[in-house]
């Protein structure tokens, strides 16, 4: 009797040659004989449930995810690298104060941000990550330079804030995490422990970029969760679960950590697609769909593959997303219908 998930799949491989048949003639249509470039950002699984979010808000979250989108993709039209490209994507993300990331990062039990950023270069590969800084502005660029100054993939803590000041890292006083929004949000999750643990965080952010030269890359940064205890560290850190990129393949995944970290997620949509030989769309649905949502984990993952498949899938209520290719596609969505307004 055949084990339940062999059948899965093998019907993935099947539905994997197939698409892959067909997709041979989509880039051909291309047509100009250059090689396709294409970015994916995410601005987390946690979004605002539809009936609570305003025309104005989503415009708002809509403007945020353009202007990050828009960076990335310039960056990978001028001929910049896709680690340049999601670098330059998530700094945005992590400046704008909506997102659950640099500036906007929720807070932890005792009122702090603690922040984890993870960056990889499907080259290589190389890694680099860091996690539990709690004065680093944009702990993206410090996660690239763990990778790119350092013989290490993940520093954490003091020890990461002590390389961010001898590499020269602008760090910031705390009350610069301390926004009105994320202390509002605090003491509700005070108040109700188990509501805020079940609904997570909002807005991580991430990025997937596929360059001219074919070069993946994946970063992902953020707070983590709302009233976690000090010292959590969450998925985005760890390069597999929240955080992955090979030469076939980049994910950047959002949602409830540790069923990234239990599943390792971001590795495992990457492994489907290449033991399988499933399209990319196939092996995040089945994560996603299958295997994350049976293990009781919510979130969602943007995917990209080196012929420059993007695919954005969640199985939470909606996940901010974008997406932009040389072949015409700019997109920004929240939830499952791909609306970007509020209903
Ligand atoms: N995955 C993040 C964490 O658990 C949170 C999120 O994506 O919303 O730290």
């Amino acid at each position: 009797m055949p084990h339940p998930r062999t059948s899965s799949v093998a019907a993935i491989a099947a539905a994997g040659i197939a698409a892959a048949i067909a997709a041979v003639p989509a880039c051909a249509q291309a047509g100009d004989g250059a090689r396709p470039i294409a970015i994916a950002i995410h601005g987390g699984a946690g979004v605002i449930e539809p009936a609570r979010m305003t025309a104005a808000k989503a415009a708002s979250y809509r403007a945020g995810l353009e202007a990050a989108l828009d960076a990335g993709y310039a960056v990978l039209e001028r001929g910049g690298s896709a680690l340049d490209a999601v670098t330059a994507a998530v700094r945005m993300l992590e400046d704008d104060p909506q997102f659950n990331a640099g500036r906007g990062a929720v807070l932890n039990h005792e009122g702090d941000a603690e922040l984890d950023a993870a960056v990889m270069d499907g080259t290589g590969p190389r890694a680099g990550a860091v996690a539990a800084v709690r004065h680093v502005k944009n702990p993206v660029d410090l996660a690239r330079l763990v990778m790119e100054k350092s013989n290490h993939v993940l520093l954490v803590a003091g020890g990461a804030e002590d390389f961010a000041l001898e590499h020269g890292v602008v760090l910031v006083p705390r009350s610069y995490f301390r926004t009105e929004a994320r202390e509002r949000e605090l003491e509700e999750e005070r108040r109700t422990p188990a509501a805020g643990a079940a609904k997570g965080s909002r807005g991580t952010v991430g990025a997937v970029a596929l360059d001219r030269g074919g070069h993946l890359a994946a970063a992902t940064s953020t707070g983590g969760l709302s009233n976690k205890l000090p010292g959590r560290v969450g998925d985005t850190p760890l390069i597999g679960a929240g955080t992955y990129a090979s030469t076939d393949c980049a994910v950047s995944g959002t949602g409830q950590g540790e069923y990234f970290i239990r599943g390792v997620i971001a590795y495992d949509i990457c492994a489907v697609a290449q033991y399988t030989h499933a399209t990319l769309a196939a092996a995040v649905h089945e994560v996603i769909q299958e295997r994350l949502k049976r293990a009781g984990g919510e979130g969602g993952a943007i995917a990209l593959d080196a012929a420059g498949n993007i695919v954005m899938d969640f199985n939470s209520v909606g996940m901010f997303r974008g997406a932009r290719d040389s072949r015409g596609r700019r997109e920004v969505a929240m939830y499952r219908d791909g609306k970007g307004q509020a209903p």
